[in-house]
């Protein structure tokens, strides 16, 4: 273990993706990211984050669509003694060269989803104690992201990750690599595996991912992205780099397979559609009289009251932990049917929501003008005053999402949204409208100039829309999208 070095903000801010260790500057303040391997919480991690937000006078932290959990408008650099108890309870990593690499997704019902294939939650604890013993891995990028799918209903395969393991059977799994455009699913490179060589593979990845960025070598702001690398090699000459680093006996080559069959294999399990569903509300585990119950954070925030509220209830009436989904909400586990009424009333009690369909659960929206430069919209309180009207104004009969995004790069949600609005700067009006797609198509205003609304407008055009589309729809399978594109 590296002892924790002082924590000296001008030598520590050098990475666009901030880790614990080196946080970044944005508008408002320092930002910084606690990883989360896996998603999962324990009692006593739930305890130190909610002291952490006290001792730093922050109201509240935002879980993030990695199901990391962010820390922003920081005045200054977290003290050594704060560090300490973070890497000791396993909020950080012990070795401060892999705290930003720590990127491990599992789909939050990991264990405990009634269809998985396999239980990956063993491989991503020995994933990351392979990353505490390689901490020359810490060159990567920190956006490097291994995910791990057990093939049940709540999947993770379609959220952006560099290389996704999907449990395709009782002891196979299907390699995927992300390679494509930022942003889009990783897809199947023609390579399944057991479970015993997923660990091998993985090290075989990294470390030629890490051979190809000494061959990229030059900006060491922006560091390249495994698809940069696999860009760059071509996937075939990758893939034998991969073959003479991996450790067993298979033979393999890494093929391209068409986007088509990546996207009829995301169809096939309706992903999106069953994410929004499934990780919300009262679910049936796997185990006998075992429930779970997924909860909405409006934008991921999740206060210090509730943190110490989820808590509670995850101890009395659960097994005291909280999984973060990268649906930026929480599920708590393994609660008896006898207490499930007595849970979620006590959820209620904490202002908080458990369906897809409330407003609340629809909306994503990246920092926005106040936390970063490059927003021309204050996109996080336009996201929450259009909750506040959609809550107060209609009942949803299915999950629609709608995602504020600043500019062209959309953080907060990679993948395309039923509505989508992004804020546009104009020279005599700057910061202060929204272009509007739904699905893929603009929409045009009678009553506003050159296709652009106003945040204050937005509201009442959403509720119409919406209002529109539940009255006029040919049936509930119709998506917002597919009646736009009907009209
Ligand atoms: S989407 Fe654009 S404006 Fe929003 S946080 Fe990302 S870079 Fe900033």
């Amino acid at each position: 273990m590296s002892a924790i070095e002082p924590f000296a903000l001008t030598e520590t801010i050098s990475r666009i993706c901030p880790d614990i260790y080196h946080p970044a500057i944005a508008r408002d303040g320092l930002l910084t990211r606690l990883r989360i391997p896996g998603g999962v919480l324990n009692e006593l991690q739930c305890r130190m984050i909610a002291e952490l937000l006290e001792t730093i006078g922050l109201e509240y932290v935002q879980v993030t669509n990695r199901a990391n959990l962010q820390l922003r408008s920081l005045s200054q650099d977290l003290d050594r003694d704060l560090l300490t108890k973070l890497t000791e309870c396993g909020l950080a990593a012990s070795n401060t060269a892999v705290d930003g690499i720590r990127n491990i997704m599992l789909s939050p019902t990991a264990g405990i989803d009634a269809q998985e294939l396999i239980d990956v939650r063993p491989l991503a604890a020995a994933w990351l104690e392979y990353l505490d013993l390689h901490p020359e891995l810490g060159s990567l990028s920190n956006k490097f992201s291994v995910g791990f799918d057990g093939g049940g209903s709540v999947g993770i395969l379609d959220r952006p990750n560099d290389i996704t393991l999907l449990a395709i059977g009782k002891d196979e799994f299907s390699l995927h690599l992300g390679m494509g455009n930022r942003g889009e699913a990783p897809q199947p490179v023609g390579v399944n595996l057991t479970t015993d060589e997923c660990l091998p593979m993985l090290a075989a990845i990294a470390q030629s991912y890490l051979q190809g960025i000494t061959v990229i070598g030059g900006d060491t702001r922006r560091k390249p992205r495994l698809r940069d690398v696999i860009s760059d090699d071509g996937l075939a000459e990758f893939g034998e780099l991969v073959r003479r680093e991996f450790i067993g006996s298979r033979q393999f080559v890494f093929k391209n397979t068409s986007l088509d069959s990546a996207k009829r294999t995301l169809r096939e399990r309706d992903y999106i559609q069953v994410n929004n569903d499934l990780h919300l509300g009262a679910q049936q585990q796997r185990q006998p009289d075992r429930y779970y119950v997924g909860v909405v954070l409006l934008l991921g925030r999740w206060t210090v009251a509730q943190i110490k509220g989820l808590e509670s209830i995850a101890v009395q009436y659960g097994s005291g932990t909280i999984r973060l989904t990268p649906w930026q909400n929480v599920i708590i586990p393994d609660v008896r049917s006898i207490d499930l009424n007595t849970v979620q009333g006590l959820i209620n009690d904490l202002g908080l929501v458990q369906t897809a369909t409330h407003p609340s659960s629809l909306l994503r929206a990246c920092a926005g003008a106040t936390g970063c430069q490059f927003s021309a919209t204050d996109t996080q309180a336009d996201a929450i005053a259009l909750s506040e009207y959609l809550a107060a104004q209609f009942t949803l009969d299915r999950p629609l999402n709608i995602h504020f995004s600043g500019c062209e790069k959309s953080c907060a949600q990679p993948d395309l949204a039923d509505i989508t609005l992004w804020g546009e700067a104009e020279t005599s009006e700057r910061g202060s409208r929204y272009r509007l797609e739904i699905g893929e198509v603009r929409a045009t205003f009678e009553q506003e100039s050159r296709d652009l609304l106003p945040p204050e407008r937005i509201p009442i055009f959403v509720g119409k829309l919406i209002e529109d589309y539940q009255q006029r729809r040919l049936d509930a399978q119709e998506s917002l999208p597919a009646f736009i594109n009907r009209q």
